[in-house]
């Protein structure tokens, strides 16, 4: 039975997606991801007692950084905005009346991305608002990004559901076994924020073409 304490951040299904030995470099092997893991645990106690910020416009009550979790994915983490729509087929909320369907929407400062990461993301987020306030599938969340300043819809199928199910299964194993993935070189190593951790044994004068040669096999 997992506890709170146990709960892997739910932003790391980006960085897992990107690449599992980055998420394991980061969520396993960095310390400050640890410190990470504890402020944002304090931060889900302290706003248990301090309600996160709600607006209403029209028929949309909005709200602003609202922690989330699940515990069937064993997850936590933090929706940059959640629109609750009034919907008959919708749940109470405390305080109004009516019935409303949560709409997890996610802001991204760059734009829109080839990969899957960010859809996983709000996938994610979706999972954990349908868990905790026991209410039907949510079909459809958005993807805002700041380059672009538009909307992306993003269908929550199926597929998509299995994908982040199967992600946080993995992950779930790598962090008890406190197993960091070797590497695997990929184009996306150029693009890496963390190829000077990752990649510490290249030798000054070769490229990274023979550095690749050198350690394609070391892989599981
Ligand atoms: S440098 Fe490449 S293998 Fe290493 S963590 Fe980054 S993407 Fe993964």
């Amino acid at each position: 039975m997992l506890t709170e304490d146990d709960y892997l951040l739910l932003s790391g299904i980006q960085h897992f997606s990107f690449c599992r030995r980055q998420w394991a470099l980061i969520h396993i092997e960095q310390a400050w991801s640890e410190n990470l893991r504890t402020v944002e645990g304090k931060l889900m106690h302290e706003r248990a007692h301090d309600p996160f910020f709600t607006e209403k416009r029209g028929d949309t009550i909005i709200a602003r950084e609202m922690p989330v979790f699940s515990n069937t994915l064993g997850v936590s983490g933090q929706c940059d905005v959640v629109e609750f729509h009034s919907d008959k087929n919708g749940v109470t909320l405390h305080g109004r009346t009516g019935l409303w369907l949560p709409c997890p929407i996610e802001y991204k400062r760059g734009s829109p991305k080839v990969s899957d990461a960010d859809r996983l993301q709000l996938c994610a987020q979706a999972i954990c608002l349908e868990e905790m306030l026991l209410c039907s599938a949510i079909k459809t969340a958005y993807l805002y990004y700041g380059e672009t300043h538009r909307r992306e819809a993003v269908d929550l199928t199926a597929e998509l559901r299995e994908t982040v199910r199967s992600c946080f299964a993995e992950m779930r194993g790598y962090f008890e076994r406190r197993y960091t993935p070797r590497v695997k070189p990929t184009k996306s190593c150029n693009a890496c924020s963390l190829k000077d951790i990752c990649l510490p044994k290249m030798p000054k004068n070769s490229g990274v073409r023979e550095y690749i040669n050198g350690v394609i096999g070391e892989s599981e």
